[in-house]
């Protein structure tokens, strides 16, 4: 699952600042969030489907009292929506009260769930988060959360950055290959824990560092412990995080999230330059990329293509049917900008492609003459198992068709793509600290053999 994680440990306002760290990740989940926290002797949680702000009410604050907290907000992903599979994933086990945040995929849980299954365990979600649970409670050879968690991530496969609360612990954990960001970070009182350092500045915490790849880290009465228990590998952090996925003003994986996407469209400009009289970039996610191609290519930049923020997950449309309604209702074209000009479009990668069709329809509709699209990625052509929702590779356009059938398709006079080796070269030095399967279809851990087609047999009504 794509998903945004933050953790407080010894603040007194652990729930208000973890509400806060969530509103900053809003951009990694808006399917629902949660809240557990603890005062050292009880959990309480919270969690509801929608906004981050709509959800964590002053009144529902307040009845999450101590200095303990993690929350998670979640991303939408095909038919697993539903409230049984929010976060934190709360248990009682033999020991006492646990909570568990999760961000990334494991691609070993489908076996593990079901021989523990066939062992006569239960399951409450369809999330392979709770498989870790489930190891966690049954380790015996430990009482110490810390050592059963470890225990219980060694036998995981996959992408996990996550965090866990006890009564009077937190653990963050890492995966050995660093798939998901974790950073941690220092409030005058307590630490926080986060997936990406925007969330600091909000709270006004200070980066200390990231967790590393491999790494899990106890906070507890004597401040935090860090332990590397797993076999070392290669990182391979995902090069999507900087493409796409995370907000420009983090700081991840040892660079600026904004200074890499910029880069990436100063390279676009020297790999494939476009005889246009303007730079259009597409909101928000292509906005750093297509100022580095404006940057390096000289043309001017201007905001074509302008960005409802504030579109709700429904909308009610006028019985009498607008044409092109659903696209115009998020993105709409500033036609004095586009008429009678030659432009070319950024934008940070094209998934199935109907989005991008439509919006260069909307922009032909709206006087441009000539559209050049640059991507600022190289062509996706399989999918991630790491916990970034890309579909199918039947219903990627990359993998199913060429370059000059996709340009025909978007109905664009040139289409050109950022190369694998452009992408590296915003990188440089680090290049094979990084994952780049879904360009490559080179996985560093295997896939899962097989998609665990999981439902659940009670309705709630
Ligand atoms: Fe990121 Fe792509 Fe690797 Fe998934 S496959 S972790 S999206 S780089």
């Amino acid at each position: 699952m794509d998903c945004g994680i933050f953790g407080v440990y010894g603040h007194p306002e652990a729930a208000n600042l973890t509400y806060l760290g969530l509103y900053a990740l809003q951009h990694r989940g808006q399917e629902g969030a949660g809240i557990a926290t603890s005062d050292g002797k009880v959990l309480y949680y919270h969690k509801g489907m929608g906004l981050v702000a709509d959800i964590f009410t002053q009144e529902v604050l307040k009845k999450l009292p101590g200095h303990l907290a993690i929350g998670h907000v979640r991303y939408s992903t095909a038919g697993e929506s539903h409230p049984k599979n929010l976060q934190p994933l709360i248990f009682d086990y033999s020991r006492g009260g646990v909570a568990i945040v999760h961000n990334g995929n494991l691609t070993n849980a489908g076996p593990i769930r079901k021989a523990l299954e066939a062992d006569g365990a239960i399951f409450q979600s369809t999330t392979d988060t709770e498989v870790i649970v489930h190891l966690f409670a049954r380790e015996r050879r430990s009482q110490k959360a810390v050592e059963r968690l470890i225990s219980a991530l060694g036998k995981v496969e996959g992408a996990y950055s996550l965090l866990m609360l006890t009564e009077k612990e937190l653990i963050a954990a890492r995966d050995p290959y660093g798939f998901r960001p974790l950073v941690m970070g220092k409030l005058k009182k307590g630490w926080v824990v986060g997936s990406e350092t925007c969330a600091f500045d909000l709270i006004g915490a200070e980066l200390v560092r990231e967790i590393q790849p491999g790494e899990v880290v106890l906070f507890d009465g004597d401040g935090p412990h860090s332990f590397f228990p797993f076999p070392k590998v290669e990182p391979k952090q995902c090069i999507f995080e900087f493409i796409y996925f995370a907000r420009p003003d983090s700081f991840l994986f040892g660079e600026s999230v904004y200074k890499v996407r910029r880069q990436m469209g100063m390279e676009l400009a020297e790999e494939a330059p476009a005889p246009a009289e303007v730079v259009i970039p597409t909101p928000d996610s292509g906005l750093p990329a297509a100022i580095g191609f404006s940057h390096r290519s000289g043309i001017p930049l201007e905001l074509g293509i302008i960005r409802n923020h504030y579109v709700g997950r429904t909308f009610i449309e006028p019985s009498d049917s607008i044409r092109h309604f659903g696209v115009k209702v998020k993105l709409n074209a500033v036609k004095e900008v586009l008429k009678g000009k030659s432009i070319v479009v950024v934008d940070d990668s094209i998934v199935r492609g109907t989005t991008v069709k439509k919006n260069m329809h909307m922009l032909r509709q709206a006087g441009a003459r000539e559209i050049h699209v640059r991507i600022s990625s190289p062509p996706i052509v399989s999918p991630c198992f790491y916990g970034i929702d890309t579909p199918t590779k039947e219903e990627l356009i990359a993998a199913n068709l060429s370059i000059e059938e996709i340009r025909e398709f978007l109905g664009v006079e040139s289409l050109s793509y950022l190369s694998l080796e452009g992408l590296k070269r915003c990188v440089k030095g680090r290049e094979t600290q990084f994952c780049y399967a879904c360009f490559t279809g080179c996985y560093p851990v295997s896939p899962p053999k097989e998609r665990l087609q999981l439902g659940f047999f009670a309705k709630e009504v």
